[in-house]
């Protein structure tokens, strides 16, 4: 008996310790995000990211802090339908700036790695834009030059649907799916110039969303590392979004980073189907929201909503995402992976994962598994960190 409550004072010891250690080493590290798309849901439903919403989100200000988030890639995502994609996007930058304005102790705009490292010792949320779907500029540069001027510092060249300079996964993977102005998959001789712009600027090229043959363009035009600011494992779960191996390969020479994406879709192939069953079966009441000119986006996710009992039911086990990373990590090495949650742009994170509170969970598991603070430093945001320096 005695030794039963030695054996068990030691072990309830070493797990004290152990979540020391983990939470340590997650407030030390210098944790980077690179897909969050609050703006876009604040576009739609107005809601204020400086106030609670617990229940409503994934991310608001104070939830960001708890998690520690230390950096922050904000997406200004548009599918090009929007009568002006530039305005739309310049919209959502204004209400990021908003937040930034009343909170001035919490958060700050940042241009480079140096003002992103003054923030994060000033304990304060270093905020970036990434551009999501590349309609924002609307072809032209001088646009994509004001954008990269108000802190745009990622472009996502497409979204799922193609721009006429770089075609998406989507439609590179569908026989009807949309071709460049060119006729062909892949860049055009524009989307080349887009690129190359973005490298002299030092906008970091995100090929999360685009097609294979766009990638493997980009890769031959870029003469900078790129990232995968939303993207998870092909050969984990074949999306056709997700990146194969040799793409992996591909931007581990380049250097570049691949940001695994959360969505329980997008790391659990078993979702998938289970998925499709669910929207089938409120199929009718998805349709009649539509004809009502709700947005397709939000008419399904208030069916998630609605019917929360049984979309919780698709939702995939967190160890997915840290074999995820883990894939990467054996494919490439550890100096080639990230987090890009896709917070507030999914509807379904996988299990534990339920909010930007949660991170602390993925370091625990990291280090659970026997990681170094090193290698955890580098995955949380040191390796994004590394691709942004290289791109100034
Ligand atoms: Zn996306």
């Amino acid at each position: 008996m005695k030794t039963l409550l030695l054996t068990g004072i030691i072990s309830l010891y070493s797990l004290a310790i152990f979540s020391q250690d983990y939470q340590k080493i997650h407030n030390k590290a210098i944790l980077v995000d690179t897909h969050n798309d609050f703006l876009t849901q604040t576009m739609e439903k107005n809601f204020i990211f400086d106030t609670d919403l617990k229940g409503k989100t994934h991310s608001d200000l104070n939830r960001m802090k708890e998690g520690g988030v230390d950096v922050q890639f904000f997406s200004v995502w548009s599918d090009g339908e929007q009568i002006d994609p530039y305005a739309f996007a310049n919209r959502q930058i204004d209400s990021l700036d908003a937040v930034i304005k009343r909170n001035s102790d919490k958060i700050v705009k940042v241009a480079n790695s140096i003002e992103l490292l003054k923030a994060v010792k000033n304990r304060k949320i270093a905020a970036l834009v990434g551009v999501e779907g590349g309609h924002q500029f609307e072809n032209d540069l001088g646009k994509l030059k004001a954008l990269y001027n108000r802190g745009v510092r990622y472009i996502t060249l497409t979204w799922n649907n193609s721009t006429p300079w770089a075609t998406s996964a989507s439609d590179e993977t569908n026989p009807d799916g949309a071709k460049n102005s060119e006729g062909k998959k892949g860049l055009t001789a524009f989307g080349k110039e887009v690129v190359q712009k973005m490298n002299s600027l030092g906008m970091l090229v995100d090929i999360s969303h685009v097609g294979e043959q766009t990638f493997y363009d980009v890769i031959a035009t870029t003469t900078k590392p790129v990232i995968a600011s939303h993207s998870s494992v092909y050969a984990l779960c074949p999306h056709k979004r997700n990146l194969k191996d040799d793409q992996i390969k591909a931007i581990a020479k380049n250097d570049g980073v691949i940001q695994i994406n959360f969505n329980s879709g997008f790391i659990d192939p078993t979702v998938d189907k289970r998925e499709s069953a669910f929207l089938d079966k409120h199929k009718s009441e998805i349709d009649s929201l539509m004809q009502a000119g709700v947005n397709p986006f939000f008419a399904q996710e208030s069916i998630y909503i609605k019917y929360a009992d049984e979309s919780q039911q698709l939702r995939a086990p967190f160890e997915l995402v840290i074999q995820h990373i883990e894939y990467v990590i054996n494919l490439v090495g550890v100096d080639y992976v990230g987090i890009g949650s896709d917070f507030d742009g999914i509807f379904l994170p996988p299990k534990q994962l339920d909010d930007v509170t949660n991170y602390p969970l993925i370091t625990k598991a990291l280090v659970e598994k026997g990681y170094s603070e090193k290698d955890i430093d580098k995955i949380l945001g040191g390796n994004l960190l590394r691709v942004l320096k290289a791109n100034e």
